[in-house]
């Protein structure tokens, strides 16, 4: 077969995958959203049957013989091409061992599971979600048996969210967090608490759902081509650059928080309405790791979105929408009750300070349930002794503990230290911006698309052509390095609470 032939049919079978990809995560926004609880069989049975048909798409040997001709002239390939064989070659290995009716079958799990932590959350009662959660574990330790790893186990899962990442890696970057951020936690801790009287009133959610759209506009979102809705945890699901979902939540007493999310998904919404349109309807046509997609929704949600300079102009905006609420808070008494540091239980209501400690606990966990037999009845107890253990904090519920995350209940194993990195890499990113862009001097004036441009200049446009650490290596001229996010918190939370 010529080049141009195995180049084409590297191309189908890629529009045949991302199709089973793209049904795949439209269900799943609807059962996040709109879906009636009562459908939950007969979507745990379609979502069975459209994996089985994409496991067959992929593995067999037709694929086989596609993926061997095009290693032979892996030399002579461009860019895209190169990127797409490695990306299916290591899709195929990590499925192809897997017996497919096993394989099946935990997507069906998946879908029993999500509706069983719902229920075991809103009756705060762990035994509803235990079997499932058992269930997952087990099944996820047998899929890493079957697939292979290096080194820990938990490798095989870290690398799935962020190509390259290893237990190795992860255990310094947290514990070089570890030493910077407990200290500056409690240094903050000993402070005044600022003052948050002012969110202590309703704010009428009719208005709350003004302003997210307003704000989702000004920083750039196409609102012709992404929708927002509403579901229990805010997130984003993009079925192509040009429709992507994301989803908010609002609580009428509490204003910060809704914005905040909505700012965080809007950011990883960007991200993909700016991805190259080169790559149509292709697995390359999505944000390329977790990691990477975070730092884009945390650039926006705490670099830019918690800062002083963006508030300075959007508080006035904000003031109109709630005269009466807010008409004598100022500016600086804002930015404080948004930046309000405080060891706290819930990991997507923390501040920019403590959530990468939420994270580390996660990490820890899921480190130890995939390598070592643990009584599923004993992981609440294992998730409060941590958090009374970094965060000083024990929750009295479930609820308030192991049941808050819906990531388990989803198989997301692997997933949560993206956040953690994702913060780390906005710094980065946020560190090289300003040397081209005078970023507080357009934040101020709401002049927002420079900043979008630089973004999707450097990062958004590459979709997963390019890996992780390529990105950052292009973006910013150098390889990671933490250094970056411990000096961002500790210049602007010094600078926030006055600290010498
Ligand atoms: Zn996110």
């Amino acid at each position: 077969m010529s080049k141009e032939q195995l180049i084409q049919q590297l191309n189908e079978l890629d529009t045949r995958i991302a199709s089973f990809d793209y049904a795949d995560a439209l269900i799943s926004w609807d059962i996040m959203t709109l879906a009636p609880k009562q459908g939950v069989e007969a979507r745990a049975t379609v979502m069975m049957t459209l994996s089985e048909m994409r496991f067959n798409a992929l593995i067999n040997d037709d694929v086989s013989h596609l993926i061997d001709g095009l290693n032979q002239i892996k030399d002579t390939l461009d860019p895209t091409t190169l990127a797409k064989l490695e990306l299916y070659e290591k899709d195929i290995n990590k499925i192809a061992k897997i017996p497919v009716k096993e394989y099946a079958a935990y997507e069906g799990l998946i879908v029993r599971s999500s509706q069983a932590w719902e229920k075991a959350k809103s009756a705060d009662d762990f035994s509803i979600f235990a079997p499932f959660l058992d269930d997952i574990i087990k099944t996820q330790r047998r899929f890493i048996e079957y697939r292979g790893y290096e080194g820990h186990p938990y490798n095989t899962l870290l690398d799935d969210y962020e190509p390259g990442l290893t237990v190795e890696t992860a255990d310094r970057f947290f514990a070089d967090l570890k030493e910077e951020i407990v200290p500056l936690v409690s240094k903050l801790s000993e402070m005044t608490p600022p003052n948050t009287d002012f969110l202590n009133q309703a704010f009428p959610i009719d208005q709350q759902k003004t302003f997210s759209t307003y704000i989702m506009e000004e920083l750039g979102f196409r609102m012709d081509a992404g929708v927002l809705a509403e579901s229990e945890h805010p997130f984003t699901q993009n079925l192509s650059k040009n429709d992507v979902r994301l989803t908010t939540h609002y609580h009428e007493e509490d204003l910060l928080n809704p914005i905040s999310s909505t700012i965080h998904e809007t950011g990883h919404g960007l991200y993909e309405q700016n991805i190259a349109d080169e790559l149509g309807v292709s697995r390359l046509s999505t944000g390329v790791s977790m990691g990477i997609h975070e730092s884009q929704s945390r650039i926006y949600e705490n670099n830019f979105g918690r800062s002083k300079a963006f508030w300075s102009n959007y508080l006035p905006k904000l003031q109109e929408m709630f005269p009466e609420q807010l008409k004598s808070v100022e500016l600086d008494t804002f930015i404080q009750a948004m930046n309000y540091v405080r060891p706290s239980l819930i990991r997507i209501d923390a501040d920019e300070v403590t959530y990468p400690l939420h994270i580390m606990i996660r990490y820890e966990l899921e480190k130890k349930l995939m390598s070592e037999d643990v009584d599923i009845y004993d992981i609440p107890a294992l998730w409060n002794d941590k958090y009374e253990e970094y965060l000083g904090v024990r929750p009295s519920s479930d609820k308030e503990g192991v049941l808050q995350d819906v990531h388990w209940s989803e198989g997301l194993f692997g997933y949560f230290p993206s956040y953690a990195l994702g913060s780390a890499y906005a710094a980065q990113f946020e560190h090289y911006m300003r040397k081209d862009l005078d970023v507080d001097t357009l934040l101020s004036e709401g002049n927002l698309q420079p900043i979008l441009d630089w973004l999707a200049s450097h990062i958004h446009q590459y979709g997963s052509t390019k890996k992780p650490a390529d990105i950052i290596q292009s973006a910013t001229g150098e390889v990671f390095n933490p250094s970056y996010f411990v000096d961002y918190l500790t210049r602007k939370f010094s600078a926030i609470y006055n600290l010498d």
